[in-house]
């Protein structure tokens, strides 16, 4: 390895995976570094070993799915969004399959071969140098900009451009462990404090072992605030965990949920187990069933309308008499089945860690950044990409999208 390279890109994750091939175009001499034993660690492992590349959405759409401020987006996705990402990766021999949901993924159903993609253009490449196993542990500057970066060995390197793709907090062990923003914090930029985000969340309520990794389907689960104003609303799957709740409906509640909590909110969480039925037909249905059935027990009948797993929780949330006969229940007491089935309360406190988060909600400010190029407008020269930005979004492809589109903007950029 040399001192001296034409552009330095720190992290090759996905964004800076980009960044190195698109600048290689122009650039002569790129040295990209990776203080992890292989890149793309944590690409490899996205949609559960699928790889959600992205989304088929539109624009404005996708952009809605995007937290923070998702318009900073549009430049960017004016050069490269969705149909140009599965455009080159077709042409690199990846065929995509676009699934439900709008949700684009390999044919082949491997993030391995996303990967493979990538870092083969990029191995295969005479400009681009890959330093793995060194970590960068400073941005070097002077009064003009950008002139080199300091590596965990005490070595620096020369170079008046730099592209930092060190991702967020999330999944440590894929060895995006959040340096990226202490080196920008050292420069003057601010941090949009990183929470875990589209993570499990944490209840108070005791959930009974039986039900630990039990995945309910076709439910709806309502955030509200203390005062009962509903936040956000999702219906499809839910699975419980030992301190709490899990699952697609939940992880897409939790972008919003952790930042309220973060501030200090307090936040109820509410289950429908019967979205299909409105409660006064629900109701109905009750009544008649508790008659046909009135000599069976309560924690028996509990099977009519629930799966075995949860009526442990469902006793639990009611308070009534486990052994009471049917044909005993009275009016108040149907009511409360009535409201255990449509309304089974949660009172969220707190989510899971950065270790289960999929990404990092936070990062480096947006307006301190352009938004058509990457540079900081602090630094000169400096580019900054990918999930270390204040971008996060939805599950379905989005913050693929977000780390290719702003690592293929800065790659752009810096050969003008
Ligand atoms: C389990 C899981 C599944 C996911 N599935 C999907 C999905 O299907 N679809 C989707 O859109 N999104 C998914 N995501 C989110 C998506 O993977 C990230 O948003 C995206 O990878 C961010 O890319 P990045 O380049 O910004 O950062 P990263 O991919 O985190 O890359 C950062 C790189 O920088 C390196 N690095 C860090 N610090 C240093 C340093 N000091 N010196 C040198 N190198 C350094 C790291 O080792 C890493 O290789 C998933 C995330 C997880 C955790």
């Amino acid at each position: 390895m040399q001192n001296r390279y034409d552009l330095i890109i720190v992290g090759a994750g996905a964004s800076g995976l980009m960044a190195a091939i698109v600048a290689s175009q122009k650039q002569q001499k790129i040295l990209l570094v990776e203080h992890m034993e292989q890149a793309g660690r944590k690409l490899r492992i996205t949609g559960k070993g699928r790889c959600n590349l992205t989304n088929t959405a539109p624009i404005k759409e996708f952009i809605s799915h995007i937290g923070s401020d998702g318009r900073f987006m549009r430049n960017a996705f004016s050069m490269f969004f969705n149909t140009e990402l599965m455009q080159f990766f077709e042409d690199k021999g990846v065929a995509l399959n676009i699934e439900r949901g709008s949700r684009v993924f390999p044919q082949s159903g491997k993030s391995l071969d996303i990967f493979l993609a990538l870092i083969k253009t990029i191995e295969s490449n005479k400009n681009i140098t890959i330093l793995k196993n060194a970590a960068v542990k400073n941005i070097l500057t002077t009064n003009e900009g950008v002139c080199g970066v300091v590596l965990d060995d005490g070595k620096n390197v020369i170079s008046n451009k730099v592209i930092l793709a060190t991702g967020g907090k999330s999944y440590p062990q894929t060895g995006s462990t959040g340096d990226g923003y202490t080196m920008v914090q050292a420069l003057g930029h601010t941090i949009v404090e990183p929470i875990p985000s589209l993570v499990p969340l944490v209840c108070s309520e005791n959930i009974p072992s039986e039900l630990v990794g039990f995945t309910l389907k076709n439910v709806t689960l309502t955030i509200s605030d203390k005062n009962d104003k509903k936040i956000c609303e999702h219906f499809g799957e839910l699975t419980f965990t030992e301190n709490g709740i899990g699952g697609p409906i939940v992880l897409s509640t939790s972008r919003i949920v952790s930042r309220l909590l973060h501030n200090g909110e307090q936040l109820k969480a509410t289950l429908d187990l019967k979205p299909a039925l409105a409660i006064d037909v629900l109701d109905k249905k009750l009544i008649r069933e508790l008659d046909e059935n009135g000599t069976r027990v309560l924690k028996d009948a509990l099977r009519l309308w629930l799966p075995a797993e949860i009526i442990p929780l469902a006793l639990q949330t009611m308070h009534l008499e486990h052994y009471k006969r049917l044909h005993q229940i009275n009016a108040q007491e149907r009511k409360q089945i009535l409201r255990m089935l449509k309304t089974m309360p949660f009172t969220i406190v707190g989510t899971r860690n950065f270790d289960e988060a999929i990404v990092t909600q936070g990062g480096v400010s947006l307006k301190e950044v352009n938004p058509k190029t990457m540079e900081s407008k602090i630094v000169k020269n400096l580019y900054i990409v990918g999930e270390l930005l204040d971008l996060d979004a939805d599950t379905g492809g989005y913050n693929l999208q977000i780390a290719f589109s702003t690592g293929f903007a800065a790659g752009k950029a810096v050969c003008e």
